[in-house]
């Protein structure tokens, strides 16, 4: 089934907002086996949006559009749609009804345009918005299938989801993605250890990309059913786990922080940290995942070399002697806040962010981090290149894959 998305909105073509839609319906379709043609993005112009229909008509089966369903004037999918097709708008009364509910509820008046959205072509099929006032539409006609979907993502995702996508046809196979995230392992040294896999496998097939901190490889495969692709996918990531190894830290949407807290969460455990040159990242990696209250107890930004003293205790005889930059500084900072947080676990990051403040002995990327835990403190010295930001993000990967290895018992 050979398939267009059309995204209507002429803040995509402004380039004011990215067609995060058309990558999202993609996706979804190749899932379920079904080949994506053409994303085509048109303006809120009736005759372009007429026109655009049009072509697409003369080539594709399935033809799906993102936006331009709500009840404001620049708002023409579904009157355009009708109009190409030749069909009359229809009131719904359950949607109608529906409308008049929300506006109740809300107490608010409904105007001539919110009637408009309860509007549907002759012989269409209304898709319930569960989080917003624009229904969907499901229309088939000569032979197509053609679909309305709102432009706000979070109304067009579940409905999408949940109602478009069971009505559509399964087709030859489906493509699975898996993605497997490391770090700690330069791309270079990880191609090393997989060349062989990532050049002979075709399914699924193995690619690598290099983000700022981290390394993921995209594993993609084909199969009659999802189940099968599903094994696909498992035999390859085995194999990938035991060339990587640890370093293999989340998959897909996890993150390294969701890594650590599941592995918290498991243990029943606490953290604390102290940040000095990351300046609160590491608390808010920690704290972007949901639940974290449960593992998650105080994190200080001790910047100055006073506050490392007045909030931490470390003594202004040990900085003056070592630096702030120092292991012995990294090592106090952890000891002493795990004893004051009473937690079971303190990380503790100091380190020359740059791009100014560097020494030859010191140099920008100099970073010590520290962990206190029951058996003692651990310390280990990286040296980060990159811009600031840079810098911090790595750092704080660092002290988080630290915990992780030690809370794996691998080499704590
Ligand atoms: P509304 O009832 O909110 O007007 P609509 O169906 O008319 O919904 P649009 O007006 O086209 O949709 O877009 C509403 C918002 O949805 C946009 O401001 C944008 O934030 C988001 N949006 C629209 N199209 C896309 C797209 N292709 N990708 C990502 N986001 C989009
Ligand atoms: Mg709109």
């Amino acid at each position: 089934m050979k398939t267009e998305i059309i995204a209507v909105g002429t803040e995509l073509l402004l380039g004011q907002i990215a067609n995060t839609n058309a990558r999202f319906l993609s996706e979804k379709l190749a899932e379920k086996g079904i080949n994506v043609y053409w994303h085509t993005v048109v303006g809120d112009n009736p005759a372009r949006l007429a026109e655009t229909f049009s072509i697409a008509l003369t080539r594709a089966d399935l033809i799906i559009f993102s936006g331009g369903l709500g009840p404001t004037m620049d708002d023409l999918t579904k009157e355009t749609v009708a109009e190409v097709l030749n069909l009359a708008l229809e009131k719904d009364e359950a949607w109608t009804e529906e409308l008049e509910r929300i506006f109740a509820r809300l107490e608010r008046v409904m105007t001539d345009n919110n009637y408009k959205q309860a509007l549907i072509p002759r012989g269409a099929r209304l898709l319930i918005n569960d989080h917003g006032t624009a229904p969907g539409i499901w229309l088939e006609h000569g032979g197509k299938i053609v679909v309305l979907l709102p432009g706000p993502p979070r109304e067009l995702m579940p409905m999408f989801t949940a109602q478009v996508l069971p009505l559509l046809p399964e087709k030859d196979g489906v493509i699975l993605s898996r993605v497997l995230k490391i770090t700690g392992l330069g791309e270079s040294a990880m191609e090393e250890r997989i060349a062989d896999l990532v050049a002979n496998q075709t399914n699924p097939t193995i690619a690598p990309l290099a983000k700022d901190v981290e390394v993921h490889l995209r594993l993609t495969a084909k199969a009659a059913t999802r189940g099968q692709a599903q094994k696909l996918l498992d035999a390859t990531e085995a194999k990938l786990l035991t060339r990587l190894g640890e370093t293999v830290f989340a998959r897909d949407e996890e993150s390294m922080a969701g890594a650590v807290a599941g592995l918290l969460f498991k243990r029943n455990q606490t953290i604390a940290v102290a940040e000095s040159c990351t300046g609160g990242l590491l608390a808010h990696m920690l704290t972007n995942v949901s639940g974290s209250s449960a593992y998650f107890m105080q994190g200080q930004v001790v910047y100055s070399n006073r506050s490392k003293t007045e909030l931490l205790g470390v003594q202004p005889e040990l900085i003056e002697k070592h630096g702030a930059v120092s292991e012995e500084v990294a090592r106090k900072m952890a000891e002493n806040l795990r004893r004051r947080s009473s937690c079971d676990f303190a990380l503790a990051i100091t380190g020359v962010a740059g791009p100014t403040g560097g020494t030859a002995e010191k140099p920008v990327g100099l970073v010590f981090i520290a962990i206190a835990k029951a058996e003692g403190i651990s310390c280990r010295k990286f040296n980060f290149i990159g811009n600031r930001e840079t810098i911090k993000e790595r750092a704080v990967m660092a002290a988080l894959n630290m915990l992780r290895l030690y809370l794996l018992d691998i080499n704590g």
